[in-house]
């Protein structure tokens, strides 16, 4: 097809079409004038980009993957590669980097939970591995979990067709124990909370023999926390890969025993016939995945964290300028380990709720997001592109005095 064609043809779509521009409308196309620009696909599809001034949510695509891991995705997709031999030596290399027996790449923290919950169902075995969750009478599904730690993600555990028992003392747990009990579950960021705390949950399962699991999803920062709960005797930690590791946000990792790796793996993909043939990770995630945890160690963490503490200060000074505000700086203990603002004002003397400012924040160019309730305007910068903090100071200060 001669050029001209081409792009009088491509032009009637309608997203193209605006793309090209009036000389290529115009039939002016040459070569030289095709834009060597890279094209804006979320400008094409008329999609709202912001600042992320909220952290890693799920509903806001969790983060942006670093330079680093990006390389490795777009060297990643050049040629083939067996699936099962890039997870083998992806796995070696992260278990090597972290310093837990075996690790692997998952559809996420949550795969992770469901993948390594079936893995302590089925163990070695293929053919129970292919009846999970629908046919498991001769498998130990039953995960115990304290009361405190019931959140949404627990779901995962229920996909792999686990009956979750809840407990709240010791003694409950003890009592809940029998010979279906597969598994005892613990969610990280929730320790505080619960009745039973890691070194006797971890002391029950060794008396019992049963394996135990963490949802590490969000806790790092701090590094150390990739190692700190394999270290600490937990069988199987999960973690998020697009969260503080800066991974794909579509994966996550499974750390901990070897032969529980081995067998979480029997359901994973390539193998069709399991409960986790849905949860794909590509050889362009899982090398991805393996180069931001590399990048993610290997940081000087020092300096991310001053960086995030002089954009917080910047932020939360701005906003402290403003007659009537208040600001709070705080660093969550557990789970998004970063420094954080809760900015609120006397609404008598700034006549705006935090809802509106979220509102009036997203709604603005460049739209930014937060985070907060009813009465206070939240602030994480460690998702941000440096620099950004300064349209959000500014943004934030003026509709407050406007
Ligand atoms: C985010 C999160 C998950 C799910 O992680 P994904 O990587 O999005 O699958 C599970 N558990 C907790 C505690 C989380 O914060």
């Amino acid at each position: 097809m001669k050029r001209r064609n081409l792009i009088k043809r491509l032009s009637a779509l309608p997203l193209v079409g605006g793309m090209i521009g009036t000389e290529a409308l115009a039939g002016n196309l040459t070569r030289e004038s095709i834009p060597e620009a890279r094209r804006d696909y979320y400008k094409e599809l008329g999609l709202r980009t912001y600042i992320n001034a909220a952290g890693t949510y799920t509903f806001l695509t969790g983060c942006l993957m670093r330079e680093e891991a990006i390389d490795a995705y777009r060297y990643a997709t050049n040629q083939y590669v067996a699936l099962d031999e890039i997870q083998d030596k992806v796995g070696e290399r992260l278990a090597q980097m972290i310093g837990c027996e075996a690790a692997t790449v998952t559809a996420g923290a949550f795969s992770a939970i469901t993948l390594g919950t079936a893995g302590v169902m089925s163990g070695l075995d293929q053919e129970k591995a292919a009846r999970i969750p629908f046919d498991m009478s001769d498998m130990k599904n039953e995960v115990i979990m304290q009361k405190a730690h019931a959140v949404g993600y627990a779901h995962a555990l229920q996909n792999a067709g686990a009956k979750v028992i809840y407990v709240e003392t010791r003694k409950g747990m003890e009592k809940a124990i029998n010979k279906k009990t597969g598994m005892l579950w613990f969610l990280n960021y929730h320790n505080p909370e619960g009745q039973i705390k890691y070194e006797e949950f971890l002391e029950i399962g060794k008396k019992y023999e049963i394996p135990t699991m963490n949802d590490c999803a969000a806790d790092v920062p701090p590094v150390e926390n990739l190692w700190k709960y394999t270290d600490m005797g937990f069988d199987l930690v999960c973690f998020s890969g697009g969260k503080g590791l800066r991974g794909p946000q579509s994966c996550g990792l499974l750390l901990g025993r070897k032969d529980l790796v081995a067998a979480a793996r029997l359901s994973a993909p390539p193998r069709g016939d399991t409960v986790g043939r849905g949860m794909k990770v590509n050889k362009e995630e899982v090398l991805a995945m393996m180069i931001a945890v590399e990048n993610y160690i290997g940081r000087d963490h020092k300096a991310d964290w001053a960086l995030w503490e002089s954009q917080i200060k910047l932020i939360g000074d701005t906003a402290a300028s403003v007659d009537g505000v208040t600001i709070e700086k705080h660093v969550p203990e557990i789970a998004n380990h970063v420094p954080s603002l809760h900015i609120s004002w006397d609404q008598n003397k700034i006549k705006i709720t935090p809802p509106e400012v979220r509102e009036a924040l997203r709604s603005g160019h460049p739209s930014i997001e937060a985070m907060g309730g009813k009465e206070t305007l939240d602030i994480t910068t460690w998702m941000m592109n440096p620099g950004e903090e300064r349209i959000v100071a500014s943004r934030i200060k003026d509709i407050l005095t406007s």
